[in-house]
C-alpha cells in the first residue's frame, strides 16, 4: 500500500501519528495511508516565503508560463498512470477520471498561453493612463504586482488533480508560491501528480509544496499578504472566514462552496423539440458525471409545468441508460461515491427533500442495479430524480445541496416566476438555460446573473456545439455569489487579481512610463 507524504521546504515529509487510510469506494480496499499530523509546516511556510516566492517574483510571465506548461506536459506524460490512481481511489469511471486530469492538463497548458500574451513583464499595468491635473505632465496609472506572501490551497475531495492546477496554475503566473492541500479522502491522486513534478524537475525550488494533511497549524502562520483559496463545504469555509488569523490581518479569502445549480426550459420549447430532448440528455450527464459530486452539476430542474409529465418520461429514459457499478468494468457509466460517508450524506438529503413534499419520481436511494461489482462492499447509489409541485412553497430543495447523482424537477406556471424560483438557492455557481425565443433569453439572462457566476445557455444553432454545461473553463470565470461562497477563480488574467496587490502609481507621465515600460502615445 502507498504511504503518501508531503512534500514541504523541498523534500519528501512523512508526517507522524494516527494513521488514516484511504479506500477504494468501489471495492472497501485499502489503497493508502497518510499521517496528517507530525509535518514541520512552519519550516514550510518560511520556504515558501523566503525562497519560492522570491524566485517567482524575478521571473517574467512568460518564464512562468514555461513552467506552467512543464508542469502541464508532466502530467500529461503520465496521464494513464494517473487515470489509475483516479479510479483507485475516488471509485471514478475512465471518462470521470479524464474529466478531472485532463482539466488538469488543459488548464496548466490554457495559462501557460496566457503567460506567453503577457510576455516579459513582471508585474502588470491595469488599464491606460490618466492625466490627473490640468497638466498633462501629471499621471495616474494602475500596476498589479504579486503579493508577497504564501498562497494556501485547500481543495474539495471531487477534483483532485484539476483542484490542485486550477488554483496553482493562476497563483504561480501571478508570482506567488504556494502550498496545496487536498482533500484526504482523495489525496492519492494529487500525491501523484506532485511526485510527477518533482521527479521531472519542473518547479522552481519553493514555488509549490503539498501538504497532505491537516492545514490547521498552516493557516495560524497566514499573515496580510497571504492568501486562502478554499473548496468544499460552506460550513467550513464559513469557518475559515472567521479563523483569528484571516481576521485580524485581513487576509484575502477566496470560497467556492455548496451549490444549488438550477436548469431552467423555456417555456416555447416543445415537448419532443431537439431542445426538449437535449435539456434531458444534457441533466442526465449533468446529473450523472463524476456520480453528481461535481460542484457544477444541475440540482434544480425548472420545467414548464405543460410538459412536467413528459420531461420525467424523457429524464427516465436518459437515466435507464446509465449503467453503475464497479468502474473497472468497461460498461460501467457510473462509479461509487467518494466514500462511505458521502454515501450517507446523499441518501439522508434525499430522505430531507423527501420529508419536505417531494417525491421520487426515477430511481431509489436504497437500491441499486450493479452491473459490475458488490453493492455490499462499494459506496453505491444509482441516480435519483424527485419531483416536488410546489417549488415556491418548498424549503429543502432551496436550501441543502444533495451531492450525488440526485435532482428535483419543479414545475413552473410563468417564466416571470423563474428568476425568482431559482434566486431561492441564495446564490448558485451555474445557471443551465434551454430556450428557443431570445425574448426566454433574455429574461433568464436578465434574471438569473445577479445570482450566479455563470449562466449557459443552449438554444438551436449551438445544440452540437456548446461545452458541457458543467464544464468550467479557465477563460471564464468560476464562482458564485452567496451560499456558492463569494468567491472567483480563474476567467484568464481576471483570476490573477487575488494573486496580485493594485496600486495607483501618480507621478512625472513621461518617468512613469518609463519606469513602468509602457509606451506613450
Ligand atoms: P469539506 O469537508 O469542507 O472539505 C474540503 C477541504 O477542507 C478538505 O481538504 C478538508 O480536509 C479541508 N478541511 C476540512 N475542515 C477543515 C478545517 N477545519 N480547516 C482546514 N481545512 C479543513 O468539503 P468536502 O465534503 O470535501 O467537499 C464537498 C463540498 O465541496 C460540496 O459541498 C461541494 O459543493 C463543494 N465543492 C464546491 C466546489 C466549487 O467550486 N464551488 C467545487 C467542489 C466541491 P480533509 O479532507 O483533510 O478533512
Amino acid at each position: 500500500m502507498v504511504e503518501l507524504q508531503s512534500h514541504l521546504a523541498g523534500k519528501w515529509s512523512p508526517g507522524s501519528g494516527k494513521t488514516t487510510t484511504l479506500r477504494n469506494p468501489a471495492t472497501g480496499a485499502d489503497v493508502a495511508t497518510l499521517h496528517a499530523e507530525g509535518h514541520d509546516l512552519a519550516a514550510a511556510y518560511r520556504f515558501a516565503r523566503e525562497v519560492g516566492g522570491p524566485k517567482l517574483r524575478a521571473m517574467t510571465f512568460r518564464e512562468r508560463g514555461a513552467v506552467l506548461k512543464a508542469m502541464s506536459g508532466a502530467l500529461h506524460g503520465e496521464r494513464d498512470r494517473l487515470i489509475e490512481a483516479s479510479m483507485e481511489n475516488a471509485g471514478t469511471t475512465r471518462s470521470d477520471a479524464k474529466f478531472d486530469i485532463d482539466g488538469a492538463i488543459g488548464t496548466l497548458a490554457y495559462y501557460a498561453g496566457v503567460a506567453e500574451s503577457l510576455g516579459d513583464r513582471t508585474f502588470l499595468v491595469d488599464g491606460e493612463g490618466i492625466q490627473l491635473t490640468r497638466s498633462p505632465r501629471f499621471f495616474g496609472f494602475h500596476i498589479a504586482v504579486p503579493l508577497e506572501g504564501v498562497a494556501v490551497h485547500i481543495n474539495a475531495f471531487n477534483f483532485p488533480a484539476w483542484g490542485l492546477a486550477e488554483k496553482a496554475s493562476v497563483a504561480l503566473l501571478a508570482g506567488m508560491p504556494v502550498i496545496s492541500k487536498p482533500a484526504t479522502a482523495t489525496a492519492l491522486l494529487t500525491f501523484r501528480c506532485m511526485e510527477l513534478f518533482v521527479q521531472k524537475g519542473v518547479l522552481p525550488e519553493g514555488a509549490l509544496q503539498l501538504l497532505c494533511g491537516s492545514a490547521t497549524p498552516l493557516l495560524e502562520l497566514l499573515r496580510r499578504d497571504d492568501v486562502l483559496a478554499f473548496t468544499g463545504s460552506g460550513a467550513t469555509g464559513t469557518l475559515l472566514r472567521g479563523l483569528r488569523t484571516v481576521v485580524d490581518h485581513a487576509v484575502r479569502i477566496n470560497v467556492e462552496a455548496d451549490s444549488l445549480n438550477a436548469a431552467v426550459l423555456g417555456p416555447e420549447v416543445g415537448e419532443g423539440s431537439d431542445v426538449f430532448r437535449a435539456f434531458a440528455r444534457d441533466v442526465a450527464k449533468e446529473m450523472t458525471q463524476k456520480t453528481g459530486q461535481k460542484c457544477t452539476a444541475v440540482r434544480r430542474l425548472f420545467v414548464p409545468s405543460g410538459v412536467a409529465d413528459a420531461m420525467v418520461a424523457a429524464l427516465g429514459e436518459e437515466l435507464a441508460q446509465i449503467k453503475v457499478g464497479d468502474p473497472t468494468n468497461d460498461t460501467v457509466r457510473m462509479g461509487p461515491l467518494a466514500t462511505e460517508d458521502q454515501l450517507r450524506d446523499v441518501r439522508a438529503g434525499i430522505q430531507r427533500l423527501v420529508a419536505d413534499g417531494a417525491k421520487i419520481v426515477w430511481g431509489s436511494p436504497e437500491h441499486v442495479d450493479l452491473v459490475a461489482g458488490d453493492a455490499a462492499k462499494g459506496a453505491f447509489i444509482g441516480p435519483v430524480l424527485l419531483r416536488h409541485d410546489a417549488p415556491a412553497k418548498a424549503e429543502a430543495v432551496h436550501a441543502h445541496e444533495v451531492f450525488g447523482p440526485v435532482a428535483t424537477l419543479l414545475p413552473y406556471e410563468k417564466l416571470e416566476d423563474v428568476p425568482g424560483l431559482v434566486a431561492r438557492g441564495d446564490g448558485s455557481l451555474l445557471a443551465v438555460v434551454h430556450a428557443e425565443d431570445a425574448k426566454t433569453v433574455a429574461a433568464l439572462v436578465r434574471g438569473l446573473a445577479p445570482h450566479h457566476g455563470r449562466v449557459w445557455v443552449a438554444t438551436e444553432k449551438v445544440l452540437d456545439q456548446a461545452t458541457a454545461p458543467g464544464m468550467v473553463l479557465p477563460s471564464c470565470v468560476h464562482g458564485g455569489p452567496g451560499r456558492a461562497g463569494g468567491g472567483e477563480e480563474l476567467g484568464g488574467t481576471r483570476g490573477l487579481a487575488f494573486y496580485m496587490q493594485r496600486t495607483a502609481i501618480q507621478g512625472d507621465r513621461a518617468m512613469l512610463e518609463r519606469v513602468l515600460d509602457v509606451r506613450g502615445e
